[in-house]
């Protein structure tokens, strides 16, 4: 059955990487619809079959402005809209009760006021998850488990790019 061996490969990665689950999915890019979509529905089936139809959920997704990429397209797939702040005084005014996720771009860190470790440490202390697209900064091998460690709850990769997996892979 390929839904349980897709299942079974997540569990045995979450194991090697050191996360609490991971996900083969298509690309860096569907990891980060998917991501997405499974922070605004959890298991909520009703929430599922609704989206991108936001009514009623939360709809926000905060990220910096030096972080908007062509990608990020992948994120608002699932109905959000992307809510841009510059300082960290910004990014805590901006959330409120129809914030759903705080969206850190990795190759970005040294573009924005606020960096990565400090991206944890403002997701955690306002109670917001936090999804960082690590998807070609894979070198070293270590690098797959560092932002994990530092605490984002979301972190994908790019199968494609030096994970040197098939072009159309990717890691949530
Ligand atoms: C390449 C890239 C993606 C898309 O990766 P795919 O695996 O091709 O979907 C997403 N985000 C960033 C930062 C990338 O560099």
């Amino acid at each position: 059955e390929v839904d349980e061996l897709h299942d079974a490969v997540g569990k045995r990665i979450a194991e090697l990487v050191g996360s609490q689950a991971a996900m083969v999915t298509a690309g860096a890019a569907s990891a980060l619809t998917l991501g997405t979509a499974g922070v605004l529905t959890g298991t909520d089936r009703q929430k599922v079959n609704q989206i991108p139809d936001l009514t009623g959920m939360k709809n926000e997704v905060i990220v910096q402005k030096s972080h908007r990429f062509p990608y990020d397209h992948a994120i608002r797939n699932t109905g959000v809209k992307m809510v841009e702040v510059t300082t960290r005084a910004e990014l805590e005014r901006a959330v409120n009760e129809k914030t759903a996720m705080l969206f850190f771009l990795n190759y970005a860190n040294n573009h924005g006021e606020i960096k990565d470790a400090e991206f944890v440490e403002i997701g955690k202390k306002a109670g917001i998850l936090t999804f960082n697209d690590c998807a070609a900064d894979v070198h070293p091998v270590e690098n797959v488990s560092k932002w994990i460690k530092m605490g984002f709850d979301l972190v994908c990769f790019s199968g494609g790019k030096a994970l040197m997996a098939p072009q159309s892979s990717g890691l949530l």
